[in-house]
Formats: C-alpha cells, structure tokens, sequence
C-alpha cells in the first residue's frame, strides 16, 4: 500500500521506522531480528536507507596509497524486497540524487517498479565525505526536487527517451525530507521552506522530518509550511538518545539543538543502561505529545536496534 492511502485511512498515528542496510560484509538476519522484534506493534511500512559510495585511501604493498571508491552499505533494493517478502509489508526505498546519473536513476527506478514497490523517499543525499559540498554526478540530480520531477514524469509514463514507443506509468508515492532546525546550508528558515515547497509542487505527496528532540521545533515548521501553502502531511522523524556519544555527535551530524534537560538527565547517568532508559522516556513523552497533537504517523530511526523502539512503542501504540 502507498504511505499516502495509510495515512489517509489511519484513525491515530501510524507506526513506521527506518533500517540501515548492513556494512559491507555484515548478515541481512539482524535487519530481520530488528523487524522481527517490531511487528506485533504492526508497522505500516518500513524504511531503507540509501547509502552513496564513499572515497577511501587503502596502503598498498608497496606503501603507496590507493585511492577506491567503496560502498558501505550496499544492498538497498535488495533489502527492500527481502524485507518485503519475508514480512509482508511495504517498504519505503530511499532513492537519492549523489553517485546517481538520471539514465541510473531511471534503471533503478524500474526495477524497484518491476519489483512491486509502491513508495520511495526521495533525496538529495550528503556530500561525499572528504566533499564539503554536495556535487551531483555528471548528468544528475543536483537537489530532491529533480529526483521527484523525474520519478513524477515516469508515473506518467515519461522516460528519458522521447522516442521510447507504448510506455508503462509507475505509480509511486514519494516522500521528501523536510528540516524542522532546518536544513545545515540553507541560509535561512525561510529559503529552506521555500525549497521544501518546490518538492511538493514537484509532485511529492508527504513529508519526513529530520530527528528533533524539542517538540516545539516541530509544531512551529508545521506552522511555517502551512502558512507557506504547504499541505501535505508532515510526519514526525524521532530517535532516542541511546549513548554518551550521541550528545555530542548528533549536533555534529545533524545540525540539531539536544534541549539541555536532555543533556542534564544524559550526564547523571553512570552506566550505559542508564542512557538507554533516559532516551526511551524522553522519546515516549515526545511520541505521545505528538500522538495528541494528530500526527499523522511517529517514524523512528532505529540504527538497526529495536530494544529501545519496543519500549517506546508499547507505551505509545
Ligand atoms: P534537498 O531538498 O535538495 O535540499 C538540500 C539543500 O538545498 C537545502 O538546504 C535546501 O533548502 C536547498 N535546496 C533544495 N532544493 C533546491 C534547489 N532546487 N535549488 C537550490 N537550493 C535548493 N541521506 C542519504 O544519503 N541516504 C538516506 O537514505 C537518507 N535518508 C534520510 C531520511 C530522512 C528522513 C532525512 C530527513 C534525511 C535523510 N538523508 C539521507 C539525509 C539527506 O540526504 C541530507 O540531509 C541532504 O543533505 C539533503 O537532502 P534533501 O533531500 O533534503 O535535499
């Protein structure tokens, strides 16, 4: 089913959550382990991740270094159809612009229509590491809104080909991300939700945020998107703090605010259990603010843990 026709038919919010493919040489029996752990809570649909290659500079024999190109976490496509036939669920693929030309895009694209696939994230994807800013593959995408452009021109039976006879139409529903700290290089609010418009007017039918930790950044961007003709449903990305480290990473990572009370109760902890129990009650009390406020769905992001997401998801759902 698309996520569009549940949030459409849902009584409260739906629940949803996002999976990292494995590292390179790691077993897809976690993944299923984690989602295994999450069904009796009944997921509307899960979420792959999409991770572009990365440069790494490998020592050779001769102790010159090499410079590869190498994926992390390859697999995405197959891992959605895994997940998908083993659970019977729909799965949302993370599709994105980097590494990608639009010729790729579009083989991607229909195979993930050839395999059944109703729903894709569309996104711009983060500048190569080593990058400070994002540079689009000759001959692609250089922001979201192009990617859903062209996934919108093939559900209407458009392709990169003009002369291409008897074309079949896709039919997906596709989400786009949206910030509500905002985006790390948009200069402004303003500009960064001019922008999210645009992907909307591209045609996406749904927006997911960026984690938050402070529930009031959420209800003020919804404010400002609707007050900006945004009408599309803006479902909530939360994650519970689960380590030391994440205090100080995920500013770093991800450009957000940590509320200082968070940081408070994360430094009276002495062992890790104790962050564990922190970022699960932090969460259940965001996730069921949110749930009074009619969300239309609360999307974790696991990082392949379930633990957590199970605590929370039995005092929310
Ligand atoms: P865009 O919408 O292109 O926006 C990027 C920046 O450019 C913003 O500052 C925006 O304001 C501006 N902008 C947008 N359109 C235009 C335009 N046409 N002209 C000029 N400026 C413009 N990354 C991955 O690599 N893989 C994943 O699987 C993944 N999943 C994610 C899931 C969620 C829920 C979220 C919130 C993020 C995810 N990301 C993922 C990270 C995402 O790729 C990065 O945040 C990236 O830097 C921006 O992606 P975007 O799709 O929002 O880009």
């Amino acid at each position: 089913m698309k996520v569009i026709d549940s949030i459409r038919k849902a009584q409260g919010p739906l629940f949803t959550f996002e999976l990292l493919p494995p590292r390179k040489g790691g077993k897809i029996d976690r993944l299923f382990n984690t989602v295994g752990e999450l069904m009796e809570f009944e997921p509307s649909y899960i979420n792959v991740t999409y991770h572009q290659h990365e440069i790494e500079y490998q020592e050779r024999p001769d102790g010159l270094m090499e410079r590869k190109v190498v994926q992390k976490r390859p697999g995405t496509i197959s891992i959605s159809t895994a997940l998908h036939n083993k659970f019977k669920v729909p799965v949302v693929p993370h599709l994105i612009c980097g590494g990608f030309t639009r010729e790729e895009t579009e083989d991607a694209l229909i195979d993930l229509n050839f395999l059944g696939f109703q729903n894709i994230l569309a996104l711009r994807g983060d500048p190569v590491s080593g990058q400070k800013r994002f540079k689009p593959e000759a001959g692609g995408h250089a922001h979201a809104n192009e990617l859903v452009e062209q996934i919108v021109k093939m559900n209407q039976g458009e392709y990169l080909n003009p002369n291409l006879k008897n074309t079949s139409a896709s039919d997906f529903c596709v989400g786009v991300a949206g910030y509500p700290e905002k985006h790390y290089e948009s200069p402004n609010m303003e500009t960064d939700i001019y922008w999210l418009k645009h992907k909307v007017e591209a045609g996406a039918d749904y927006i997911v945020t960026q984690m938050f930790f402070d529930n009031s950044k959420y209800f003020h961007f919804v404010e400002r998107c609707r007050a900006a003709g945004i009408q599309v449903p803006i479902i909530p990305g939360l994650k519970p703090i689960s380590t030391f480290k994440d205090i100080d990473l995920i500013p770093r990572a991800f450009y957000i605010d940590i509320p200082n009370e968070l940081c408070q109760e994360v430094g009276k902890c002495e062992t890790k259990e104790q962050v564990r129990e922190v970022g699960v009650e932090w969460t259940t009390q965001q996730a069921l603010e949110l749930k009074r406020y009619g969300v239309p769905a609360l999307h974790f992001f696991t990082l392949g843990q379930s633990d957590n997401i199970r605590k929370i998801a039995s005092r929310v759902f």
